[in-house]
């Protein structure tokens, strides 16, 4: 027997305003979108904002429901609207940003898992890895470069290969 071990490479800004303009840019439409989110039974707003391959910024946000599970998560929202509206092409950067009404979000919130393994499909089907940038709302940053680092060893199409 051996232990495997992974390991994730983080990087953490105090504020988004330390990132490249384009990612701030990217982060600001993450916030904005935040603002459409539809959330009167969490009270936790998130937004998603998703730079494509060709320039082109696609947003989301969560969308609740009073039947809990037929709601769905920001970056959802934005990837499908990316994958139904521009396939193929690849998501470069993934920025997300949270708030709520009933206490303030002090460190950056990561995907959940289901959308975690939404991601790897698309960065998959991108060929790249997906920079993603987890924004609270204190400005604190955490980034990575490519899914790997929070989700390692994931379900993929490998797996269904004979
Ligand atoms: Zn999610």
């Amino acid at each position: 027997m051996q232990i495997l071990k992974f390991t994730s490479e983080v990087e953490e800004y105090n504020h988004y305003n330390e990132l490249l303009e384009e990612e701030q840019l990217l982060v600001k439409a993450a916030i904005k979108a935040a603002d459409n989110a539809y959330a009167p039974y969490s009270g936790f707003s998130v937004g998603a904002a998703l730079l494509l391959q060709d320039g082109t910024v696609v947003t989301g946000s969560n969308q609740e429901n009073v039947a809990y599970p037929s709601g769905l998560c920001a970056e959802r929202t934005a990837m499908f609207w990316a994958g139904a509206n521009h396939p193929q092409k690849a998501i470069v950067t993934l920025a997300i940003f949270a708030k709520s009404e009933d206490f303030e979000v002090v460190d950056p919130v990561y995907p959940c898992g289901s959308c975690r393994q939404v991601m790897s499909e698309y960065e998959r089907i991108g060929k790249q890895p997906m920079r993603i940038i987890m924004t609270a709302a204190t400005g604190k940053v955490h980034a990575v470069n490519g899914l790997i680092n929070i989700l390692p060893v994931a379900f993929d199409a490998d797996n269904l290969k004979r």
